[in-house]
């Protein structure tokens, strides 16, 4: 039985709720939120972690993060860190995990350019027009380049390399039937010195004048949980998604089926618990718990 299909139309209310349930075991330090499973989360075999707000804030990990990921390792599991982040590489999310104090493998971290990588790949779709920053090409390095009659138009945060003949040869593709995938779609981000504007001022713009409807690869798209699952071998059903946002990590995974956990960092508020967005199946007061809540790390 799949969690959608456990009797409500909304999936994430849709789990009852047993006594045994082993989120209640001392030192889960769980909240009950009315939203349960009846699956326990001894059946989760994957744990997708948010990075910022989850695992750390600013550039300092969340108290317990690195003893925590630690944890979640002895217990076998496997992890991998995802985030929107598209303006670093990888290897430099890595790097600046490590600073920290977390050592992460690159293999571990999962992005939405690899999310819309797996897609395109399962897809067929190996003759891309690429509008994606240059850190990001590397992830795309099994695809063909091909700007004259691509197959798919993807779209990042190219920032200051956008110009007319950029934004006006992606419309054109997209016009001639490529497939439209966006990475993601902020509005802008905060350069440190004044707001710039980000991917989804560009993704809109091409939605207005293509009349189409860009496919999202980043949270809370479900192809990047789906994606983030597949690279692990493990079923969306049975993987334990963490993070500090109701609107991309609880409601990406309720997309895909899999557990929703949320953690009161980052930039979780009270009002998050009784507005009228995603709901999750657990709540944590950080990642610092998170092992003892899926039973790993005694
Ligand atoms: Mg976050």
């Amino acid at each position: 039985m799949t969690r959608e299909s456990a009797g409500s139309d909304q999936p994430w209310t849709s789990f009852s709720f047993g006594p045994s349930f082993p989120l209640t075991r001392p030192g889960a330090e769980t909240h009950y939120t009315g939203h349960f499973m009846t699956e326990p989360l001894e059946d989760i075999k994957g744990v997708l972690l948010d990075l910022d707000g989850t695992i750390f804030v600013g550039d300092r990990l969340i108290p317990g993060a690195a003893d925590a990921v630690d944890a979640l390792r002895r217990g076998g599991l496997p992890l991998r860190f995802g985030t929107n982040i598209t303006r670093m590489s990888r290897l430099a999310l890595v790097n600046r995990l490590s600073e920290m104090g977390l050592e992460v493998e690159p293999a571990e971290v999962f992005t939405a350019p690899l999310a819309a990588a797996a897609w395109l790949e399962k897809k067929g779709l190996w003759n891309l027009s690429l509008c994606v920053p240059e850190a990001t090409h590397a992830d795309f390095g099994h695809f063909k380049i091909n700007e004259t009659s691509p197959q798919a138009v993807v779209v990042g945060d190219l920032g200051e390399a956008w110009d007319f003949a950029r934004l006006n040869g992606a419309f054109r593709h997209i016009m001639e039937g490529a497939e439209f995938v966006a990475l993601q779609r902020n509005r802008y981000w905060d350069t440190g010195d004044g707001p710039a504007l980000d991917a989804g001022a560009f993704v809109t713009a091409l939605e207005y004048a293509t009349g189409r409807e860009a496919m999202l690869a980043g949270k809370p798209s479900a192809m990047f949980f789906q994606a983030a699952a597949e690279s692990m071998g493990v079923d969306p059903f049975n993987l334990a998604v963490v993070g500090d946002d109701p609107g991309t990590d609880v409601a990406g995974a309720h997309a895909c089926d899999a557990a929703a956990i949320l953690v009161r960092t980052g930039r979780f508020s009270e009002g998050d618990l009784t507005s009228n967005i995603p709901q999750p199946d657990l709540i944590l007061d950080s990642v610092a718990t998170l092992p003892s809540a899926l039973g790993v790390g005694f």
